[in-house]
């Protein structure tokens, strides 16, 4: 495992990062979640995210179970804080101080950890004050309940602001998480210069684009069983927007390619966003321990500019770039 800088801070983060979403405490039986935790940790990873939302608190506890008995110092512990939880009342939901202050100490509960890495807010919370929010994530992190922020899906502007208070107010906002995948690479024009700029890194989801780039889907075949395009769960509604024959028709294309790296065409697609240097690590989803122990494989892996051309070319134009999207595809109002 290769280790990286988180932002501007001195925190280092496993490259590959391991993931809960959609699979502890939902698709996957408990015993297979641990398994998959047991294998992040067998390949080195360290660092884990989760969120009090996933799977309605369910995957915060499933991981606190998993992790238990493990060194506290050797990991490093993410989870979040904005979508509705719970009985899901009025303030079960957003970023104002109510929330935050009663969200983190239900996560540190469920994880049973005394304090979270990095406390992240899941989305930007468009009827709470940024002043309030950063305020009670400054008072989070003096009471020792997290030691680092960060946020998700926030636009160029938004993280500009909120790192601008998180100075004033004397604690550190240093991550950003949002989707990014060689389909989707909607960050590339605005957040990630502004976070170069003001040293904030990302964390990116979905960088296998939730399986699709490991190019088991064929166009025009049904999804494999167990997989998360045939989960009516909640998976098959997240991943459909890949689902459709022209994305799969292309992405077939990139098995020649990944063959001449020597990759799985997963590995080659968790190799792709890590080449992006404001990008601290690949956050990667499994449903089965195998699939950890193939995705580790992509640390540390350099791809020469002529094969991310090749990418290019045969990605062409199903790639998702307008910068327009962070914003679009964020809740316009906070979710009740
Ligand atoms: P990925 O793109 O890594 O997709 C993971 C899924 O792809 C697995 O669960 C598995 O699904 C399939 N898969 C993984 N490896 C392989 C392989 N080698 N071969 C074939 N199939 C494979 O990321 P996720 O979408 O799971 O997201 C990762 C993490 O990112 C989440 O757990 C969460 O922590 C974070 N996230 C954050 C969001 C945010 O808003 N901040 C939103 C979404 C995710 P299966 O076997 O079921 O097909």
């Amino acid at each position: 495992m290769e280790f990286r800088y988180l932002g501007n801070s001195g925190l280092k983060i496993s490259e590959i990062t391991y993931g809960n979403w959609l699979t502890h405490g939902s698709q996957v039986e408990n015993d297979v979640a641990t398994k998959c935790v047991q294998a992040a940790l067998e390949a080195g990873i360290s660092t884990f995210d989760t969120a009090d939302v996933y799977a309605n608190t369910k995957a915060e506890t499933v991981l606190g179970d998993a992790l238990k008995g493990e060194r506290r110092e050797s990991l490093e512990i993410f989870t979040k804080v904005y979508w509705p939880t719970g009985p899901a009342g009025k303030n079960d939901t957003g970023l104002s101080r109510k929330h935050i202050m009663e969200s983190i100490n239900g996560s540190l509960t469920r994880l049973q950890t005394d304090y979270v890495d990095l406390y992240q807010a899941h989305r930007y919370d468009t009827e709470t004050p940024l002043e309030e929010t950063m305020q009670a994530f400054a008072d989070v992190v003096r009471q020792g309940k997290a030691l680092y922020i960060g946020v998700s899906e926030w636009t160029a502007d938004q993280i500009r602001e909120g790192v601008a208070l998180s100075k004033q107010l004397g604690f550190q906002l240093i991550s950003s998480q949002p989707q990014y995948s060689m389909l989707w690479r909607v960050i590339e024009d605005e957040v990630v210069p502004t976070c170069e700029e003001v040293g904030v890194s990302q964390i990116v989801w979905s960088p296998i684009a939730q399986g699709v780039l490991s190019g088991k889907y064929l166009p025009g075949e049904k999804a494999p069983e167990g997989s998360r395009a045939a989960d009516e769960k909640g998976g098959a509604d997240m991943i459909k927007r890949f689902m459709n024959d022209d994305v799969l028709t292309r992405v077939q294309g990139l098995k020649p390619i990944a063959d001449e790296a020597a990759l799985t065409m997963a590995q080659l697609a968790i190799a792709w966003v890590l080449q992006n240097p404001n990008v601290a690590a690949a956050l990667v989803g499994a449903s089965r321990p195998e699939q950890v122990a193939e995705n580790v494989k992509a640390a540390g892996v350099k791809l020469e500019p002529a094969l991310m051309a090749k990418i290019d070319d045969v990605l062409g134009d199903i790639v998702e770039r307008d910068a327009g999207k962070t914003k679009e595809t964020a809740p316009q109002k906070r979710v009740a």
